[in-house]
């Protein structure tokens, strides 16, 4: 059996991919499906539309790579994190609609929480700040709003489950209700240091331990689906930036990765250690391997590439998003113009909802090169940022940064990123790692690959980028730039 099946359950579109034993794609299908936004800053997704389209791709990728079940060795599942579903065990059907993790309606709960003085607690237990994000008090809303659910989920006749947990239940036709780690961690109700479901996060979220799935390792056979009438092990889960982590063989303490997609996501593995963070980056379970946790700290910027789309549709100073490398290359540096895309304020390690975007040191002279360029070095100096308190936190010093997200394509933000870094920039060939990454944990677990050192020799650099600009320089350019957050902090 040649090939690993990767489904991809995203926050937008439900993707499946194939894999061969090299990590070289071999097959790729996509459904999009519909975001519903019921209330201003509520985002919700149907649980049956999720299942649907993705079984639909499933079919569909096995067909565009020309195999059957009988050639998948394992399915691997990655999916958009802390969403939350809440179904009948009886039935299958679910309750409500899924709260996807973007959805802010639980706001009111944690400012509750967080009056009552439960922060600190929860945050040395969960590794997690109390937000709306995670999934605890969405899952606390559907036990609030639902007539009759909290009692009927102590009887045991209601699941709770992130997208991971629904797919398995679905692919199992309900037989198999699990979760894995990594998934498990983004919850605030999982205690990342034992491993377990905590009885006094249950209590505070008032969510009764019979709703909630058995928590399994990221890489170990589940439960077996039918595949064109083949029976194939499911046997790796992990949610979608872990994933990404596994996927770009960051598999040893130090290493760190970093997604540039509309916002930026990093990840930096710290191996056996949950290291506390005191910059409110998020402590995380990075996967559990054989039983061992691995731990990573995470941080993510909000406005990435999500830059350039503002250069393209709100300024219409290019057509496309490709085309901002051509115009900064018109000039050769950002002429003294910094921009600081808080649009949406400012996240880790600022922390600034109230920060707004703002372009400066313009003069006369300031052209759309400048301006341009200034977009591309915000996305580099916010991951930097982000990274420089990583590096605080965790107590490493990062050797070098591993890349991925459509963004990447941009040679010149690469080039930045590294000079402003210090240390290379790496691109692999495999653009794919979330997939890649689930398809890994899942290889793992049946044998398909051997063992990390084969992962890891998979894993190969397209492009790196190697830091060109002095040390001084690269701390002038941040002193301006930090110069320049605290002019836009503290607007709104
Ligand atoms: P997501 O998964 O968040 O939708 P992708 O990984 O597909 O994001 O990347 C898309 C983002 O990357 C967009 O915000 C887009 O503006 C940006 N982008 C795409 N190509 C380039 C490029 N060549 N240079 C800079 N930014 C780019």
């Amino acid at each position: 059996m040649p090939f690993v099946l990767a489904v991809d359950q995203g926050t937008t579109s439900s993707r499946a991919l194939v894999f061969d034993h090299a990590g070289a794609v071999r097959g790729m299908a996509q459904r999009e499906f519909r975001q519903i936004y019921p209330e201003p800053g509520w985002v919700e997704h149907d649980p049956m539309e999720i299942w649907e389209t993705q079984s639909g791709v499933i079919r569909e990728v096995l067909a565009n790579a020309g195999i059957t079940g009988r050639d998948v060795a394992a399915i691997g599942i990655t999916n958009q994190r802390e969403t939350t579903v809440l179904w009948e065990r009886a039935t299958g059907r679910p309750l409500a609609n899924a709260i996807v993790w973007q959805d802010r309606r639980t706001a009111g709960d944690c400012d509750a929480l967080r009056a009552a003085g439960h922060e600190a607690a929860i945050a040395a237990k969960t590794g997690l700040v109390l937000d709306p994000y995670f999934s605890g008090t969405k899952l606390k809303w559907l036990l609030d709003h639902i007539p009759g659910a909290r009692a009927r989920a102590g009887r045991g006749e209601l699941a709770f489950g992130t997208i991971d947990t629904w797919l398995v239940w679905k692919l199992t036709n309900g037989a198999v209700h699990v979760t894995d780690a990594s998934n498990a961690s983004r919850t605030l109700l999982y205690d990342i240091h034992k491993g377990a479901w905590d009885d006094e996060l249950l209590a505070l979220f008032d969510v009764p331990r019979e709703v909630l799935p058995r928590v399994v390792s990221s890489s170990q056979v589940i439960a077996t689906t039918a595949l064109d009438g083949a029976s194939v092990p499911i046997a790796g889960i992990a949610g979608d930036q872990q994933a990404a982590l596994f996927g770009q063989a960051c598999d040893r303490p130090g290493l760190a990765k970093n997604t540039y997609g509309t916002g930026c996501f990093l990840l930096l593995n710290t191996g056996a250690l949950a290291v506390p963070s005191r910059n409110r980056l998020l402590t995380t379970i990075a996967w559990n391997l054989g039983g061992k946790l691995t731990y990573a700290l995470e941080g993510s910027v909000f406005i990435g590439g999500a830059a350039v789309q503002w250069l393209r549709d709100g300024l219409k100073l290019i057509r496309t998003a490709p085309d901002v490398e051509a115009l900064a290359r018109s000039e050769a540096d950002s002429g003294g113009v910094v921009m600081v895309p808080a649009f949406a304020g400012l996240g880790a390690p600022h922390w600034d909802a109230y920060a707004r975007g703002a372009i400066l040191g313009l003069t006369r002279g300031s052209t759309g090169g400048h301006l341009a360029r200034a977009a591309l070095e915000s996305i580099a100096f916010q991951s930097a940022d982000v990274l420089s308190a990583m590096e605080k936190d965790g107590g490493v010093t990062l050797t070098e940064l591993r890349v991925d997200g459509g963004a990447t394509r941009n040679e010149l933000l690469m080039q930045f990123q590294a000079d402003l870094l210090g240390v290379p920039v790496v691109r692999p060939e495999v653009l794919e790692t979330t997939a890649l990454g689930a398809a890994y944990l899942a290889g793992l677990a049946v044998g398909f690959w051997k063992d990390a050192d084969e992962i890891r020799a998979n894993w190969r650099v397209a492009r790196r980028f190697e830091p060109a600009m002095s040390r001084d320089r690269a701390s002038e350019l941040r002193a301006r730039w930090e110069k320049a957050v605290s002019r836009a902090k503290d607007w709104a």
